[in-house]
C-alpha cells in the first residue's frame, strides 16, 4: 500500500494512494501516528480498505502533508556512503554516525524550503528513510526487517556553517523548520522487498546533482536498526534516515548553496518523485 497525508497544517488528514489516485481514508478514523504503527494499523487498514473502498472520495489535494503524524524522533545516518564521505573530506567511519533532527523540522512535499535567516550554506541531501513499525530495543540483525513498516524519501537540507564551521553538534545545522520534508508516500515493506536495490537522485534547476544506489550504503537497514536499538528505543513511526550519496553542495568545486526560488527535485525508485521551491525566510 502507499499511504500519504493531506491537508493544511493543524487539519491533515490520511490518504490512501490506489492504482494512480488518492482517496481520503478519514473515515477509518484514525492518523498515521504512533498509535496507528504500534496497533498493526497497516493490516487493518488494507482490510477496512477492501470493505470501505467504493464509499471513499478521490480527492486530488493542493497540499501533501508529512506521511507520518508526529514521530518521537528522526534519527539520521552520516557519511553512510563512501563517496560522500570522500567528497567531505572525511574518512570512512568504521561505526555508523548519528545524529537527531528535531521532528519540528518536518513538512510535507509540496511545501517550500524555507532558507533560514542568515544561511549562506544551504545544502541538500536525498536519502532512504525508514519508518519504523514496532518498538525496538536490543534488536539482533537477523530480525531487524521486522520492525519495518516501510520507506519513503527524506530530504536531509543541512546548513553547513552552522552544522561544521559553528562548533558544536550537527544538530543545530539539520533542524531549521522544513529541513525535513517526508513523503511523498510511505510504501509498505511488502512492496518493496529489496530497499537496497534503488535508484536515488536530486537535481538543482535541472542540473542533476547526485545519482546514486541504496546499494551503495557503508551500513545497511538491517545493521542500523540493530545498533540503533542498543542505543535507544526506537518507537513505532519513528524515522530513520540512511545518509545521502556524493553530490552535495559542499562537495563541489567551488561550494554551491541552494538560493530562493531554486528548484530542487529528487526521487527514489518504486517510491516516487518531489519537487520543492526554496523561498527565503520571512523572519
Ligand atoms: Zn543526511
Amino acid at each position: 500500500m502507499r499511504l500519504f497525508r493531506f491537508g493544511m497544517p493543524n487539519d491533515e488528514h490520511p490518504g490512501l494512494w490506489h492504482n494512480g489516485q488518492g482517496y481520503d481514508v478519514s473515515a477509518f478514523g484514525e492518523d498515521y501516528d504512533e498509535h496507528f504503527w504500534e496497533t498493526d494499523g497497516i493490516h487493518r487498514l488494507k482490510a477496512w480498505w477492501e470493505e470501505h473502498r467504493q464509499d471513499c472520495t478521490p480527492i486530488s489535494p493542493t497540499r501533501i502533508a508529512p506521511c507520518v503524524k508526529k514521530p518521537s524522533k528522526i534519527i539520521c545516518i552520516g557519511l553512510n556512503y563512501a563517496d560522500h564521505a570522500r567528497e567531505t573530506g572525511a574518512s570512512r567511519p568504521s561505526s555508523p554516525i548519528i545524529f537527531l533532527k528535531a521532528p519540528s523540522a518536518l513538512c510535507g512535499v509540496t511545501d517550500p524550503l524555507v532558507i533560514p535567516v542568515g544561511s549562506q550554506q544551504t545544502d541538500w541531501e536525498v536519502e532512504l528513510a525508514v519508518v519504523i513499525g514496532k518498538k525496538a530495543k536490543h534488536v539482533d540483525e537477523s530480525t531487524a526487517m521486522s520492525y519495518v513498516a516501510g520507506y519513503t524519501i527524506m530530504n536531509d537540507y543541512s546548513e553547513r556553517h552552522f552544522q561544521l564551521a559553528d562548533t558544536g553538534q550537527w544538530t543545530k545545522g539539520k533542524s531549521f523548520d522544513s529541513f525535513a520534508p517526508l513523503g511523498p508516500y510511505l510504501v509498505t515493506a511488502d512492496e518493496i522487498p529489496d530497499p537496497h536495490g534503488l535508484k536515488l537522485w536530486l537535481s538543482v534547476n535541472g542540473q542533476m546533482q547526485q545519482q546514486s544506489h541504496t546499494g551503495e550504503m557503508i551500513f545497511r537497514i538491517p545493521f542500523l536498526i540493530h545498533y540503533l536499538s542498543r542505543f535507544m528505543t526506537l518507537m513505532p513511526g519513528d524515522i530513520l534516515s540512511t545518509g545521502t550519496p556524493a553530490g552535495v553542495g559542499m562537495g563541489k568545486r567551488p561550494p554551491q548553496f541552494l538560493q530562493p526560488g531554486d528548484i530542487i527535485t529528487y526521487g527514489i525508485e518504486q517510491i516516487g518523485e518531489v519537487r520543492q521551491q526554496a523561498i527565503a525566510a520571512q523572519h
